[in-house]
């Protein structure tokens, strides 16, 4: 079972790490019925409880003995921020040397929460500033779960009973596809009834193309797929996500389609950060159509945003609009990302947190703050 690194001299089972099933195992193995974790899911997810006292449906003795034995943490709230355009921003606390950033980006029809999944990431894409700053750790169950939790819990859904966020994006820091089995379990979490209950479809899990996790996730999750792709050709994306020298192109584009085919056709979303003067002429927007020409394919372009210390600049709007026609021409639906809480560096590739990056063999490196 994953371990909470939250508290790490309370030896307390962290109920907040648990999906259903792992939970019924808790009670189980201590001699209970296994409804019972039917009980505290929903008190957590559906309610926002983490004190066993309030739990009314369970016994006393059962209360006591929760309280001697487990705990339900989840991460904790260091900053909000709230940007012009209605976009919050939190950083949550995970340890002593990380924190990590969630993103609410409330629209007419829809809240979307974007999650990360590890505190930094390992994959070093040159245009992302998380990439940038290092790998520190894979996040456990109840950070990832955690970022869900607290956002409702800050947006008025447990009092209110209003679904608030109705779709998740698994877009924040880190590769998801790289924290499988947490990300599986905060993920039967976020479909679960008895907690958040969403539609697989409107959990989306983004990736730079880790293409064995992608099979996996087919099987186990079933949920929406969206792929980091930003170039058209092998050599741009070697430069660009440099995951690609192990999982190409091709390899990648291949594995989208076997997903789609297996979700019954459902579209996979390809996400381009459009780069001044490296993927955003008319020729790269007429080779993305001949790439995505036989798969149920949307495109998201995303204007690049900026960050210190980086050498790429955002394309002007009017070459965006140009790419995007050439797509829509050939009839791939494409979207064009605007920009969200920029004022507050909220918006994609700007999450940074404060992460511990590891320092060769794994080593924690000096903290950050
Ligand atoms: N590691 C996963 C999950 C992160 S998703 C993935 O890469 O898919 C974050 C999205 O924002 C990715 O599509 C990423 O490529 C994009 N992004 C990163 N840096 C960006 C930047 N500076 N400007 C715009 N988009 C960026």
């Amino acid at each position: 079972m994953p371990q909470n690194t939250l508290t790490v001299a309370d030896t307390r089972t962290n109920l907040a790490d648990m999906d259903r099933s792992s939970m019924e195992e808790f009670f189980v193995d201590i001699g209970e019925k296994p409804f019972r974790a039917i009980q505290v899911i929903q008190w957590i997810h559906q309610q926002g409880v983490t004190e066993f006292n309030s739990m009314t449906n369970l016994s006393k003795p059962l209360r006591e003995r929760l309280i001697e034995t487990a705990r339900i943490d989840f991460p904790e709230i260091v900053t909000e921020q709230q940007s012009r355009d209605g976009t919050r921003k939190w950083l949550l606390r995970v340890d002593a040397h990380n924190c990590i950033e969630t993103v609410f980006i409330p629209e007419r029809d829809r809240g979307t929460l974007c999650v990360s999944a590890q505190a930094g990431c390992a994959m070093k894409c040159s245009f992302c500033a998380t990439g940038k700053q290092g790998f520190s750790r894979n996040l456990a169950v109840g950070e990832i779960i955690g970022q869900v939790w607290t956002a409702n819990k800050l947006l008025g859904h447990f009092d209110s009973k209003q679904r608030i966020i109705s779709n998740i994006v698994m877009m924040g820091m880190g590769e998801p596809l790289l924290n499988l089995d947490n990300v599986f379990a905060a993920i039967n979490l976020m479909l679960d009834d008895l907690a958040y209950g969403l539609a697989r479809r409107r959990v989306t899990v983004s990736t730079v193309g880790v293409i064995p996790a992608m099979d996996k996730l087919r099987e186990k999750a079933g949920v929406s797929l969206a792929i980091s792709l930003h170039a058209t050709n092998n050599n741009l994306r070697d430069m660009l996500v440099p995951l690609n020298k192990k999982y190409p192109l091709e390899e990648v584009l291949a594995a989208s389609r076997k997903y789609s085919q297996a979700q019954n056709g459902d579209p996979v979303t390809f996400e381009y950060v459009v780069l001044d003067g490296i993927n955003d002429s008319e020729q790269d927007a007429r080779d993305l159509v001949k790439l995505l020409r036989d798969l149920p394919a949307k495109v998201n372009l995303i204007p690049f945003n900026s960050f210190p210390g980086t050498l790429y600049q955002r394309s002007s709007p009017a070459t965006i609009d140009r790419f995007r026609e050439i797509l829509m021409n050939a009839g791939i639906i494409t979207i064009t990302r605007r920009p969200r809480g920029e004022d507050i560096d909220a918006a994609c590739g700007q999450l940074v947190g404060h992460v511990a990056p590891r320092a060769g063999s794994g080593n924690i490196g000096v903290a950050v703050i």
